[in-house]
């Protein structure tokens, strides 16, 4: 994981090392060059690229992730810097992967397909300038000496392809509610941003349960599991989903897919809204403005339990404040104080969902 941090702009890479390691990655080494501005053409400066290159080599390293964006000619530029088989990823294409991972409908695929897509054209035209091939990261497989023109033709065709696959899609309707009927019980969400501690959360409450119960929707056994929660007056159970999270600084031309896959959670009974409560204040507020902005262009309508997690990290002070700032945003929302890390809280946010699912249950058979 690497970074160049230039001082007008904050530093990302614990962000996307944390996004990187949700996904499966091992992050082995997290590596900050500080520099007035970020190099003309490969980022980070040469002799810091001699250094990498020597990691790489030593531990025998897979990928390169930049927490950058890097501009089109950048990734080649740098790949062929490091040398051998390495694979360098900024951090457009690692929200994407994110995104990947965590798409429940065809919807959602084919808008992150087109993104990336739309993303990586530009980058067609240096890499066959450099090179004189196409790569799999423009979207097309082995080599070839392919003219620059034909590229940009091919992959204008696939661009359309999958727009006409999404303009069908729209008709069709592969709607995640339509999979809770099938299922039998009702989905829960999690919301939030990178880094608050969704996964944690998931995780653990998963581990409790085996995978099994969601019949033929294996494929969202990565995201989706179901919980079991025992009380005297029966078992509650519900699918809890570990959506994709909410990221600053989006790039234009990712949005789209951003809010396609986060749209899927619009058609949960219940959102779960993680908030890091051992952040900055001013770092929470901005976060909290933006989140409630992002739900309501989301169209989100679900009932939401705000998760204040992390209260191990926070002081008693600091949390008050903090709990006061999602009052603010979030007036009417039950606010549960939880560690995800530690379980503090975590049965009692237990029994919380159980009743605010049963409350929806009422409602929507009334
Ligand atoms: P996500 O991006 O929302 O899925 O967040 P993660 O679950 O990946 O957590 C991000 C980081 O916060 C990880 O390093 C977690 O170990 C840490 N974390 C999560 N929950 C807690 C918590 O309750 N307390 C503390 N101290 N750390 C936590
Ligand atoms: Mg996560």
């Amino acid at each position: 994981m690497v970074e160049c941090k230039v001082p007008e702009l904050p530093s990302r890479v614990e962000e996307v090392a944390s996004m990187a390691r949700n996904i499966g990655y091992d992050v082995l080494e997290v590596i900050v060059q500080k520099r007035k501005s970020v190099h003309h053409s490969t980022c980070l400066g040469p002799g810091k690229l001699v250094e990498i290159r020597k990691l790489v080599e030593e531990k025998d390293i897979e990928y390169v992730i930049f927490a950058n964006t890097l501009p089109s000619s950048q990734v080649f530029k740098v790949q062929r810097q490091l040398g051998g088989d390495v694979k360098v990823i900024d951090r457009n294409l690692l929200i994407l992967e994110v995104f990947d991972k965590r798409a429940m409908t065809k919807e959602a695929k084919l808008q992150i397909r087109l993104a990336r897509l739309r993303y990586t054209f530009s980058w067609g035209r240096e890499f066959l300038r450099l090179e004189g091939i196409l790569g799999e990261q423009v979207g097309w497989s082995g080599p070839g000496d392919y003219p620059y023109s034909e590229y940009e033709r091919e992959a204008r065709k696939r661009i359309s392809r999958l727009e006409a696959e999404l303009r069908d899609l729209y008709r069709k309707k592969d709607l995640i509610r339509e999979r809770r009927h099938e299922l039998g019980f009702p989905i829960v969400a999690l919301a939030g941003y990178t880094q608050s501690g969704k996964t944690t959360f998931f995780n653990r409450l998963a581990s409790e349960e085996k995978n099994v119960g969601l019949g033929p929707f294996t494929t969202l056994s990565t995201v989706a599991r179901r919980v079991t929660v025992p009380s005297n007056d029966g078992n509650t159970q519900f699918m809890l989903v570990d959506s994709i999270g909410l990221i600053e600084d989006m790039h234009p031309i990712i949005l789209k897919a951003f809010n396609t896959t986060l749209g899927e959670i619009t058609q949960a009974d219940l959102i779960l809204l993680f908030v890091d409560v051992g952040e900055d204040l001013s770092d929470l507020t901005r976060k909290l403005a933006s989140t409630d902005k992002t739900l309501r262009q989301t169209g989100v309508t679900s009932r939401i339990i705000v998760c204040a997690n992390k209260i191990d990290r926070a002081s008693q002070d600091h949390l008050e404040m903090a709990l006061k700032e999602i009052g603010r945003y979030f007036s009417g929302a039950p606010v549960l104080q939880i560690s995800a890390l530690t379980g503090k809280g975590v049965n009692n946010l237990l029994s919380k969902i159980v009743s605010e699912l049963k409350e929806t249950a009422v409602k929507t058979s009334a």
